[in-house]
């Protein structure tokens, strides 16, 4: 055990990431484990101005509730068991299709804030397990309300325009990129930063995520 998993034990007593049982070791338990297995199935989706997006898992259920304390609770380290089903997703949906490895990133100030930056760990972890590493390649400028507060898809789309920028566009130049986030919702976040990262020179941009929730309507 290194210091920090000792520490991290002190703080976060080693739970289930998905049901919260109190377990001696491992992160996930049997039941959690069996029903993820059940749950984890690809869900595509092609984004309004063509951006292929893939999801591993459903935003319902236990899977929602582990994800806003990896968000909002400080759970910083399940990224490594969200990471897994992620890789085997990308392996599955989009093997060969990318080059180059992103996130959507929150801004300098809420990753000061929160401690990390959420997307990114998941990038991480998905690039961990194929010995690769993430590059940065979007810069959040500005902090715009939660697009969760919106209703309609079109103040969504209005509300992320103009929000990112391209940072180390050299490396995105004739790129196949695969674009890292979290939760996929309409999809006007991730369009957004397809938009910017094919404007900076990508040739094509294909988004996974970890989850998708359900569309409603439109
Ligand atoms: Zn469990």
């Amino acid at each position: 055990m290194t210091w920090k998993r000792v520490a991290l034990d002190l703080l976060f007593p080693p739970k289930c990431v998905f049901c919260q049982k109190l377990m001696e070791r491992g992160e996930i338990c049997p039941d959690c484990e069996k029903k993820l297995r059940a749950m984890e199935q690809p869900k595509n989706r092609t984004l309004p101005g063509g951006t292929f997006c893939v999801s591993a898992l459903p935003y319902e259920d236990i899977v929602r509730e582990s994800i806003l304390r990896f968000k909002f609770e400080g759970r910083d380290f399940y990224a490594a068991v969200y990471g897994e089903s992620m890789a085997r997703t990308a392996a599955l949906e989009l093997a060969d299709r990318f080059d180059l490895v992103t996130w959507v990133p929150v801004s300098k100030r809420r990753k000061r804030e929160r401690g990390y930056d959420q997307a990114e760990l998941l990038a991480k972890e998905v690039c961990r397990l194929w010995g690769a590493e993430p590059v940065r390649t979007l810069e959040k400028k500005r902090d715009n309300p939660a697009q969760s507060g919106l209703t309609s898809a079109e103040e969504r789309r209005a509300n992320v325009l103009g929000v990112y920028e391209a940072v180390n566009r050299e490396q995105l130049t004739g790129k196949r990129v695969l674009l890292v986030d979290d939760i996929l919702t309409t999809g006007s976040t991730a369009s957004e930063a397809a938009r910017v990262l094919r404007f900076a020179g990508a040739l094509d941009v294909m988004v996974l995520t970890l989850a998708a929730a359900e569309q409603k309507g439109n």
